[in-house]
């Protein structure tokens, strides 16, 4: 993955930087994950690399223009980003909780075949695709039970 980074970088005459490298070492590290510039950025700190977080941005950018990585919204007011497989490809779809932000990947078979089934009516290559569903997970649906349905609460909470 370095190596291809590297040669990314070197065929499009742009720098080899160790931001760079660590940047993808970070979304390779936690795979799964769609992280917004804000967590790459404390994410570096963490490893003591000191960056200005546009620079966290213009590297996270460059990562999806040179096809490492996936640029997604979720309409939280920012974008996540993903390791786009380089051997596959293949896109996911996106089961997000509303209330706590929790985003669950799922690769359905169903929708494989809406793709060929649209290619086939189409005569596309579909490359991609970006399909997410917006609900509760099942956590939040636990909170929710167990919420009082309506009326103000009398006692004072301790937390908060
Ligand atoms: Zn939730
Ligand atoms: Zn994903």
């Amino acid at each position: 993955m370095y190596e291809e980074l590297r040669n990314e970088l070197k065929k499009r005459k742009y720098r080899i930087t160790a931001q760079r490298e660590m940047i993808l070492k970070i979304f390779l590290e936690s795979k799964g994950r769609h992280l917004g510039v804000d967590e790459v950025y404390r994410e570096l700190l963490n490893r003591n690399v000191r960056v200005s977080k546009a620079t966290v941005y213009r590297a996270v950018e460059l990562l999806v223009e040179l096809g490492f990585l996936r640029k997604l919204n979720f309409g939280e007011g920012l974008y996540r980003y993903e390791l786009i497989d380089r051997s596959t490809r293949e896109s996911h779809q996106h089961v997000i909780c509303q209330k706590c932000g929790k985003i669950v990947e799922i690769n359905s078979e169903q929708v494989k075949k809406i793709v060929s089934d649209i290619s086939e009516k189409t005569g596309y290559v579909i490359k991609w695709h970006d399909l997410k569903f917006y609900g509760l997970c099942p956590e939040c649906q636990k909170e929710e039970s167990k919420a009082p349905e309506s009326g103000q609460r009398t006692e004072i909470s301790e937390e908060g």
